[in-house]
């Protein structure tokens, strides 16, 4: 239910997902795996499988080993990742902008080296922007490079870092130079050869991978470890986060998705008052109004995707699709607990883990104030940050 249209071909590749997900990877999340981190082996056998279905894969062309799938299709197959659980998407989400920057800013002997493990699924990556005292504005990174010869020599502490405890590569953002905008600089840590400190954090949800805190310590890269020129790591961050945002949109969009589902067949069997419960106005009204929000939240991502796959900017609608998706999921799973009664707060039922996986997801990637003072921005021309 619920999407514009799909090609055929789409379709299948949906489907076959949809068929992979329920048998495999639903149980798992949801039922062994509830609130438990799943090991880096086991997790590593989902990408591995998934990067087959197009999933990591498919955000890098084919010139650089990937699939090169358009980004209708990636969001499409990527909703149905979150809507079955939201911690098998963070690192798949992860692991494919990690690919991506590295096909896009990294020298030949760094791609040669990672992308091939990393499209496969054979590699995690992370990526470190945020730091304790820099959240939403990443003009602020104190972690520094210091040159020394031909190798920086980083030192700070980062911080909410996805895939932080599984990661075997950094793409770490550093401070290189004085000046904010100019003065930062991407490199890429391995973490064999350049060991950094990894300390996982535990969070209302979203614990069956890894979010953690990383150390770095007089960490000595070579400088031929730079992915793109040095002081352009906010640039190429800004475009990074403008298509990541499209993806983080499609988590809140799969939360949301899953919880009116879970509302919609637990409202055909419960009975009270002498009938299904979604036999009484105000239940039914309630499944209406998140029915319909689910689809905004779809049309606005899928528009922000289409829009990227055309080349056209779209940081805007990317903010949009973010801001409402993530809003959304909140309201829906709230009401999808709603629904459920009593039994929508016990541990018996998904929806609890939804509503609580929803609370978080407004936050990363730009929480919904900062999507808001982009929309706010690109309207009016002026800066409200
Ligand atoms: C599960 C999870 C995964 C994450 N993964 C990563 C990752 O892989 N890599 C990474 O680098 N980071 C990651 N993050 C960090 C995330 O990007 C930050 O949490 C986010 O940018 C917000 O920063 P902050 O938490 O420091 O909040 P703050 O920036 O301190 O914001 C606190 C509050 O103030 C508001 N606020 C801030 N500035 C303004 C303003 N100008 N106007 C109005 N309101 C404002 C915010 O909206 C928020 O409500 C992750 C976070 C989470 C929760």
């Amino acid at each position: 239910m619920g999407y514009v249209f799909r090609t055929e071909e789409q379709q299948g590749a949906v489907d076959g997902l949809r068929r992979y997900l329920a048998d495999k990877a639903d149980p798992l999340f949801n039922k062994e795996y509830r609130d438990r981190f799943m090991p880096k082996e086991q997790m590593g056998e989902f990408m591995r499988e998934l990067s087959e279905f197009g999933l990591i894969s498919g955000v890098v062309g084919e010139e650089h080993g990937g699939l090169g799938l358009d980004w209708l299709t990636m969001i499409m197959l990527f909703e149905e990742v979150a809507a079955t659980s939201i911690d098998l998407s963070v690192p798949v989400l992860i692991n494919s902008f990690g690919a991506q920057m590295i096909a896009r800013l990294a020298p030949a002997h760094l791609r040669e080296r990672y992308l091939p493990g990393l499209l496969k699924g054979e590699l995690f990556c992370s990526a470190g922007i945020s730091e304790p005292d820099v959240g939403s504005n990443v003009l602020e990174i104190k972690t520094r490079a210091r040159r020394d010869g031909d190798h920086y020599i980083i030192n700070g502490e980062k911080t909410w870092i996805s895939n932080g405890s599984y990661s075997d590569i950094l793409i770490c953002t550093c401070r290189t130079g004085d000046d904010p905008r100019r003065g930062l600089t991407h490199f890429l840590l391995d973490r064999k050869e350049h060991p950094y400190e990894v300390r996982d954090i535990h969070k209302i949800a979203w614990n069956s991978q890894s979010t953690a805190q990383i150390f770095l310590t007089d960490v000595r890269v070579p400088a031929s470890n730079m992915l793109g020129n040095e002081g352009e790591a906010l640039k190429n961050t800004l475009t990074m986060f403008e298509r990541s945002r499209v993806f983080v949109a499609a988590q809140g969009l799969g939360i949301a998705r899953r919880a009116l589902e879970e509302a919609t067949r637990y409202a055909t069997e419960r009975k009270q008052h002498g009938k299904v419960i979604a036999g009484h106005q105000l239940i039914s009204a309630m499944l209406a109004e998140m029915a319909t929000n689910v689809d905004a939240a779809r049309l606005l991502t899928q528009r922000a995707a289409s829009m990227i796959e055309a080349g056209v900017p779209a940081e805007m609608e990317a903010a949009m699709a973010k801001y409402f998706a993530c809003e959304a999921a909140v309201t829906i799973a709230r009401q999808a607990v709603q629904i459920h009664g009593g039994n929508g707060v016990t541990k018996e039922f998904l929806v609890e883990k939804l509503a609580r996986e929803a609370i978080v997801a407004p936050i990363p990637e730009g929480t919904t104030q900062i999507q808001q003072l982009i929309i706010g921005r690109a309207l009016t021309g002026v800066n409200a940050f």
